[in-house]
């Protein structure tokens, strides 16, 4: 999962990006850790890979990671290319969610660039790049539809059809996610790699105090959801100058911090579960002496797949999954008892994954 971080200057992208990276850091025995300078990879939490590690106490425990790309050019005149703008777009085309950080902390001394603070206007400052970016796009590809559809083909003149619906939604501001689409139009959408169909989590960076309430009396919270309401996006209350400190605490002294805030949970850790919601997100884990692993997939992802997702020989020579829920695997406390119990299942290329399936897979190379 990619998520990219975007939002007005000032707003706190910067502060909750080096949480990112700091909590990347922590957690760095995978592979993958530094990539780009504008890229921090944080562990999905998950209290099975411990539960795991307690059975097997392998090598290795790696978490499944999520990556976010820190897009802090997107500006107002992007979309037009003024200074690097074009570039921060084309960013936002390869990732598969946008958090939108939006200023909801009041601070005299902390310059607003736009002068005051109004979430509503600074979340459709950033959506209107955004909106006219897909503009462009959608034109292009009206005209080239158009010249098809002289021939009186109906498939081109569905099409066609279709894109002047969406290119009137974005003319009246409304992202492409708000809009909504039969089965078969969702799939021509899908093709168009419009940046406003991206599923969008609104970040509404609020005070410290605030947190334990959720923000719950911040007006300016209030009016960003009101706001995500009519595009069925979530508002995330978090605050990134506490995720900051939260990031370089290890796993005891954070959630001590956490319990003396009244809080379960980081930010990051919620966001990361509403990222995985948003998307559709499951995992799925494999264990052994040599490693514990947990890894991310689509909800309806085939066993093959989920091979894949290990080694392409894995979905290329699949022949079979041995497959055991969690929750059985623990209770059960040991492998060798599961599969005396019968509580290990065989499965062939048509199962569908679920979350928390201890998989191995047998395969030919
Ligand atoms: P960016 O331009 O969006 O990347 O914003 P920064 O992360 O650089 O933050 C701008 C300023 O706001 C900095 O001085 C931060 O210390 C401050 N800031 C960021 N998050 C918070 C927050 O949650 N609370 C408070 N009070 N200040 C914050």
């Amino acid at each position: 999962m990619k998520i990219g971080i975007v939002g007005l200057p000032n707003v706190g992208k910067s502060t909750l990006f080096n949480a990112i990276t700091k909590a990347g850091a922590e957690c760095a025995n995978y592979p993958f850790c530094t990539i780009e300078p504008n890229v921090g990879v944080v562990a999905v939490p998950d209290e099975r890979l411990a539960g795991l590690a307690a059975l097997y106490n392998p090598k290795r425990v790696t978490p499944a990671t999520v990556e976010f790309v820190d897009i802090a050019g997107l500006v107002k005149g992007a979309s037009r290319g003024e200074g690097l703008g074009n570039k921060f777009l084309a960013h936002i085309r390869e990732v598969d969610a946008i958090l939108h950080v939006v200023r909801c902390f009041a601070e005299e001394n902390i310059v607003h660039v736009e002068g005051s603070i109004d979430p509503r206007r600074d979340v459709e400052i950033i959506n209107l790049e955004l909106i006219l970016a897909d503009l462009e796009t959608l034109g292009k590809r009206i005209e080239k539809t158009r010249n098809m559809a002289k021939s009186g083909d109906k498939k081109f003149l569905d099409e066609l059809d279709l894109y002047l619906k969406i290119q009137k939604g974005l003319e009246e501001g409304l992202p492409v996610r708000a809009l909504s689409f039969s089965q078969e139009e969702q799939e021509l959408v899908r093709e168009l790699f419009l940046l406003t169909e991206k599923p969008v989590i609104y970040a509404a960076n609020i005070s410290e105090k605030e947190l334990a309430t959720a923000g719950g009396e911040n007006p300016w919270v209030a009016a960003l959801k009101t706001l995500a309401a009519r595009e069925g996006a979530e508002v995330l209350p978090i605050c990134a100058a506490l995720e900051e400190e939260i990031a370089q605490l290890d796993e005891e002294d954070k959630k001590v911090f956490l319990a003396d805030l009244g809080l379960k949970e980081s930010g990051l850790d919620r966001l990361i579960k509403a990222g995985y919601d948003l998307l559709g997100l499951i995992s799925f884990l494999t264990a052994g002496p040599q490693e514990v692993r947990a890894w991310t997939i689509k909800k309806g992802t085939r066993a093959p797949q989920a091979a894949g997702k290990i080694h392409s020989d894995f979905e290329r020579g699949f022949i079979r999954a041995e497959i055991v829920a969690y929750d059985d695997l623990m209770a059960c406390g040991s492998y060798t008892v599961a599969k005396e119990k019968g509580l290990v299942r065989l499965e062939g290329k048509d199962y569908v994954m679920q979350d928390g399936d201890v998989a191995l897979f047998r395969f030919n190379v």
